[in-house]
């Protein structure tokens, strides 16, 4: 046979995937994949099954129901005091996934440059590759993840069409300050290029640390593309309901790539989200004062079990360097061996860079019960034997 597409072919199964599966296989406690082992609020769930009851559960609109949409340009101005239309501004997508597919696949000609900062969400290089685009990584080192200002400039030429990036950001947990954003946001405009902006995590956030999107700074409306996820910020991952702003002229594009990618997202679960941005504020604005009691937490013990743990504002995630602990291997190498021998599923960040050299960090996440971590840290103590 023919071979098939050989971008998407020379990617394997992904990491999340992979490990999950692993964790079953040995029955582990699963740290590894990012989920809350906790669902969000009963309220949405119940409007879930409203709305399924009282239908219709036929195709809702290409760009979203207008319920949600409002939701969505009201929740704007709410946090960020963007106006937003929310008829030419706003687009319901089928999970953030979807919506960073649709932008890259609106916005890149094949040959066009693309600029995506390392260690990254696993999707983005895949579909800006499958897309056609040339990819430019630029590496952020541990333990502070400080931006490369010099590799950034370096990065940049006249065939750049975007930058994507992801603030607070998977796996390291930081929150780009706007000192950086501003330098990201003065490349932008001098290279006339646009920016996709994943903020999935923007609820989750500690220590009073505050969230800025890109879009906020001068000059970037137009040519910003901001994205969010109903399954980060209401704990529901498996709901896959994306919410996308962007100016019109730009959301025109990107709903031409939506349509032809899944036009709509199930009618009954856009309902549930936009009770829940109405609604449920509270909820998922308290979401990260738990998350941050838990960091804190998952902290202090691995550092007594010996691992040299990063700091982490935001996310669900932590990551530590295991070298301390005397593991010789690679990070892959050291999350099969604790998954098997210690019954803990952690994640190796070396998956997620699209050029591994980084090979001696795990990431733990925590929006799990604390007896859950609790359980995890009883392994891991056993097994390092503090
Ligand atoms: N972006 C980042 C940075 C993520 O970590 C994730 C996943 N969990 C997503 C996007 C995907 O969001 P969704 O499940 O809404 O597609
Ligand atoms: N974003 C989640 C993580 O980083 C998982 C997403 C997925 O499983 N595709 O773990």
């Amino acid at each position: 046979m023919k071979p098939a597409n050989s971008v998407l072919a020379s990617f394997g199964t992904t990491v999340f995937e992979v490990m999950t599966r692993l964790a079953i296989e040995h029955q582990t406690i699963n740290l590894g994949q990012g989920f809350p082992d906790e669902d969000g609020p009963d309220s949405i769930k119940a409007m879930v099954d409203t709305a399924t009851k009282e239908g219709p559960n036929q195709y809702p609109p290409m760009m979203g129901i207008p319920e949600l949409r409002q939701a969505i340009a009201t929740h704007n101005k709410r946090f960020h005091g963007l106006d937003v239309d929310w008829q030419t501004e706003t687009m319901v997508t089928t999970g953030a996934t979807e919506g960073l597919a649709a932008s890259i696949l609106a916005l890149i000609e094949p040959g066009d440059e693309a600029i995506v900062f390392e260690p990254l969400y696993d999707s983005y290089v895949p579909m800006l590759r499958r897309a056609g685009a040339d990819v430019k990584l630029v590496r952020l080192s541990p333990p502070n993840w400080d931006l490369p200002k010099e590799e950034l400039v370096a990065a940049f030429s006249e065939r750049t069409k975007l930058i994507l990036l992801n603030t607070p950001m998977n796996p390291t947990g930081k929150v780009f300050n706007e000192a950086e954003l501003s330098f990201i946001a003065d490349l932008v405009l001098k290279y006339d290029t646009y920016a996709i902006c994943d903020e999935v995590y923007e609820h989750l956030i500690f220590d009073g640390a505050k969230h800025h999107p890109l879009m906020l700074l001068p000059g970037m409306r137009e040519r910003t593309i901001r994205i969010g996820s109903a399954g980060k910020t209401f704990s529901m991952t498996s709901w896959k309901v994306g919410f996308l702003t962007a100016a019109p002229e730009l959301l025109a594009l990107i709903a031409k790539a939506h349509q032809f990618l899944v036009f709509t997202t199930p009618s009954n679960l856009q309902r549930a989200v936009a009770h829940g941005l109405h609604h449920e504020q509270d909820w998922y604005t308290n979401l990260s004062v738990g998350l941050q009691a838990k960091r804190d937490m998952l902290q202090s013990a691995l550092t007594e079990i010996g691992f040299d743990v990063m700091p982490c504002d935001a996310t669900y995630f932590m990551n530590a360097d295991y070298r301390p602990l005397g593991f010789k291997g690679t990070d892959v190498d050291f999350c099969r061996h604790v998954t098997i021998e210690a019954g803990v599923t952690i994640l190796p960040v070396s998956a997620l860079y699209a050029t591994p050299d980084v090979d001696h960090l795990v990431r733990f996440c925590f929006c799990k019960k604390d007896a859950v971590l609790e359980g995890a840290l009883d392994r891991l103590r056993d097994f390092f034997r503090t």
